[in-house]
C-alpha cells in the first residue's frame, strides 16, 4: 500500500476512534462491508449475530453498517438507542420487493408467514416469526402450520421446502447478488482450479445448491473455511465476505486460496457505505432510522418468537 493511502487510513481511523469516544457510539458492520469499514467496527457479524450484539451495548449510538432493514432491527431492540445508517439510501433490493398490501391479504387468508430477516418492519409487523439463513431451517421445523408461506427469497424458502419437506409457498423474490452466482460462473472458475469446493449462500439459485459442497449462512460459511483441511475455495457469497475470512486466516497463521464466482458477486447496497459517509454520519449523527412505535413493537414480537426457539 502507498505511503500516502497509508496514512489516509491511518488518519480516518483515529477520526472515528475519536468520534466513537465523544459520542458513545459503538459501529457494527455486516460481513459484506468494505474492508476499511470492517477495520474501524467494534463488532463485525452477520444480521443474527449483529442483531444480538445491539441489545447489549453500553453506548447512546449504535451506527449501521450494512442495509436499511438490519439498522432497523437495531432500532426495533433498542428503541431507546439512536440508530444511524450512514447512507439512507443502503436499502436492500430483495426486502424492497414485497408488497406489504399483497402480503397482508395473505395473512387474511390463514398463511402463516415466515419472513426472511430481509424484510422492512413493516413486513415483519405483519410476520408470525423471523428466520436467517442462518436459522431458517429450524424455524421452518418449528413452525406447526399446514399453509406456511415464505417471504421473500424464493430460493431460501425452496432450500427450506426441501430439506424439512414442509408445505411452503414461496414468495416471487429473490437477491439479484446471489441469483447471479449460477452454476455456469462456478464452472468458469472450477475449469481452472478443479480440486476448489464450492461453497455457496442459500439465497443462491436451487442448481447452483445442488452442485456445492457446503450451503451456509456467511458466518458458517467462515466457520466452514476456517475448519475445513481443503485450501481452494469458490466462495458462492457476496466478496465482502473474504476480506473477513483472510483476516481471520491471518490470525491463526494460515492460508488459503478464496476464489470469486465470475462475475464476483457484489452488493452495490452494502457498498454504499464509504469511509466518509460513516464519518459525517458520526460527526453529524445522520441518518437516524425513525420508526413508527407501533409497527417497532408489532415487528418486535415475531423476532422475540425467533430468539426464543
Ligand atoms: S446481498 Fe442481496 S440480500 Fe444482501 S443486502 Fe445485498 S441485495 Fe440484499
Amino acid at each position: 500500500m502507498p505511503l500516502s493511502e497509508r496514512y489516509r487510513n491511518l488518519e480516518f481511523k483515529e477520526r472515528v476512534e475519536r468520534l466513537k469516544r465523544e459520542k458513545k457510539a459503538v459501529i457494527l458492520a455486516h460481513y459484506y462491508q468494505r474492508p476499511e469499514i470492517q477495520d474501524v467496527a467494534d463488532f463485525i457479524g452477520d444480521s443474527l449475530e449483529l442483531a444480538k450484539i445491539s441489545m447489549n451495548l453500553d453506548c447512546k449510538i449504535i451506527v449501521f453498517c450494512g442495509v436499511y432493514f438490519m439498522a432497523e432491527i437495531a432500532k426495533i431492540l433498542n428503541p431507546d438507542k439512536k440508530v444511524l445508517i450512514p447512507h439512507r439510501k443502503a436499502g436492500c433490493i430483495l426486502a424492497d420487493s414485497i408488497d406489504v398490501e399483497e402480503l397482508k391479504k395473505k395473512k387474511e387468508e390463514g398463511y402463516y408467514i415466515v419472513s426472511y430477516v430481509n424484510t422492512c418492519s413493516n413486513v415483519k409487523a405483519i410476520s408470525d416469526i423471523i428466520c436467517t439463513s442462518r436459522n431458517a431451517l429450524k424455524v421452518v421445523e418449528s413452525v406447526n402450520h399446514d399453509r406456511i408461506l415464505f417471504v421473500p427469497d424464493k430460493n431460501l424458502g425452496a432450500y427450506c421446502r426441501l430439506k424439512t419437506g414442509k408445505n411452503i409457498e414461496l414468495w416471487d423474490g429473490y437477491c439479484p447478488v446471489h441469483e447471479r452466482v449460477t452454476l455456469e460462473s462456478i464452472r468458469k472458475v472450477k475449469e481452472r482450479f478443479g480440486d476448489a469446493l464450492v461453497v455457496a449462500h442459500p439465497e443462491c439459485p436451487e442448481e447452483t445448491l445442488k452442485n456445492a459442497d457446503f450451503i451456509g449462512s456467511t458466518s458458517q460459511i467462515i466457520g466452514f473455511i476456517l475448519e475445513s483441511d481443503s485450501d481452494t475455495f469458490i466462495v458462492g457469497t457476496e466478496s465482502g465476505i473474504i476480506y473477513t475470512i483472510e483476516k481471520e486466516l491471518e490470525k491463526r497463521g494460515k492460508h488459503k486460496k478464496l476464489l470469486t464466482p465470475d462475475p464476483i458477486p457484489i452488493c452495490d447496497q452494502m457498498k454504499m457505505i464509504t469511509t466518509e459517509r460513516l464519518i459525517r454520519s458520526l460527526e453529524e449523527e445522520i441518518y437516524e432510522v425513525v420508526l413508527d412505535p407501533e409497527v417497532a413493537e408489532l415487528a418486535k414480537i415475531p423476532i422475540i418468537r425467533m430468539f426464543n426457539l
